[in-house]
């Protein structure tokens, strides 16, 4: 059995990744050894049959180890990534993190999607598997019947991303503010009389006079409000005006379905405008995607569902809608529904669309237990 050393097991990635492996019986077919930055020689998790916490910044360890699989975080693979190679390593990294992605000697993973790149991979010896982008990898999950029957030209995405997406303690932080921001006019809303301009009044108030504690994460309210950028600006990679989490959406869409540099054809344009909401968990896209031709909608919608047993098209009704294409319908399961789905007033070929999808599962912990499946086919 092949030796997987488990790291970040713990996080919010590597706790829904755990309930995954242990759904799917993946712990039958390793040894799993548990490491932590934190708590070495703690107790670990069942799977470890009594085996204590192993140091995860011990390479010697690691280096006994097949695969490192591993949801810490980027500046633990900033650590130790290049001096576990450099130590002559030359097992199987998969990795939650950014910190590789882009690298030529990596591939981001999202098999349904981009499974004959990853073989290909596998077959020139590639060593480093990176799970995407959560936005991305749930874009590409529901729209990837699109994709593989050629038919994108381009596509933007306006995205309404959770709190999630930043880790728990920004999840902690919304449903804070939200808490606040109900305790302020709670007398207000228990009296049917209020007047709800003086309601408005006292929370806005309220959000501007958040303290510097209050929104440590977000820097700004995002409960009653949103944040229309996400991540660093790019302007010191000659991108001034873009967000790195925009950068990301053609630069990982490209490099996830092996088109262009580095693989010899064109790029398919992905422009996207990236937006945080007051969501928990699941990010949402509104997306706008130019059509190579005119196509029939009914074959859209079947090539969309047809693709992956995951993408699920959602009538586009208001009740069907509604109910089941938001993130509270959504978030936990693997479900990737694309709704919205309508022709536009700029001509046949523009197409607009909505999907959802929980950026735990899809857009984190699933492609990463899948890619440890995968190289333990081989
Ligand atoms: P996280 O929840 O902050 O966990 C990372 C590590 O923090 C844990 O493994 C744990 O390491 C340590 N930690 C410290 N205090 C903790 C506590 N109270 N509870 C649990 N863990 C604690 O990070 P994450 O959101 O899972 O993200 C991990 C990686 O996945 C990042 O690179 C992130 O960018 C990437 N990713 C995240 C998402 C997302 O939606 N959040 C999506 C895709 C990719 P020790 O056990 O060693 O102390």
């Amino acid at each position: 059995m092949l030796k997987v050393a488990l790291i970040g097991w713990r996080g919010m990635v590597g706790s829904v990744l755990m309930d995954r492996m242990r759904a799917e019986n993946d712990f039958a077919l390793i040894e799993p050894v548990f490491f932590t930055t934190s708590n070495i020689g703690g107790a670990a998790p069942s799977e470890a049959q009594g085996a204590p916490l192993r140091d995860a910044k011990d390479l010697s360890a690691l280096k006994a180890m097949d695969v490192v699989l591993t949801c810490q975080g980027g500046d633990y693979t900033t650590e130790v990534y290049g001096a576990l190679r450099a130590s002559g390593w030359n097992g199987y990294w998969i990795d939650a993190a950014k910190t590789l992605r882009m690298k030529d000697d990596a591939v981001i993973i999202l098999d349904p999607v981009n499974r004959k790149v990853i073989d290909q991979a596998l077959v020139k010896g590639v060593r480093n598997y990176i799970g995407g982008n959560c936005t991305v990898s749930c874009m590409l999950m529901g729209l990837a019947g699109l994709f593989e029957a050629d038919l994108v030209e381009w596509m933007t995405c306006m995205t309404y991303q959770a709190a999630s997406g930043g880790g728990a303690q920004h999840m902690r932080e919304l449903l804070t503010q939200y808490g606040a921001l109900h305790a302020e006019v709670k007398a207000l809303l228990d009296d049917p009389h209020s007047a709800i301009l003086e309601i408005d009044r006292k929370i806005l108030a309220r959000q501007h006079a958040f303290t510097p504690e209050e929104t440590q994460n977000f820097v700004v309210p995002l409960g009653g409000n949103l944040i229309p950028w996400i991540d660093k600006d790019m302007a010191d990679m000659g991108n001034p005006g873009m967000s790195l989490e925009e950068w990301k959406g053609m630069a990982e869409t490209n490099k996830i379905l092996g088109r262009g540099p580095g693989f010899g054809t064109p790029a398919t344009p992905v422009d996207s405008l990236c937006i945080r909401v007051g969501a928990m968990r699941c990010h949402s896209q509104g997306l706008t995607i130019k059509l190579k031709k005119d196509v029939p909608l009914a074959d859209i919608e079947s090539l969309i569902g047809n693709h992956n047993p995951w993408a699920k098209v959602i009538p586009n009704e208001k009740e069907r809608t509604i109910r089941e294409l938001s993130p509270a319908a959504v978030t936990g399961t693997m479900n990737i529904p694309v709704g919205r789905l309508r022709k536009l007033a700029m001509g046949p070929e523009y197409l607009s669309a909505f999907t959802v999808g929980d950026q735990l599962l899809w857009g984190a912990a699933e492609p990463l237990r899948r890619m440890l499946r995968i190289v333990l086919e081989k």
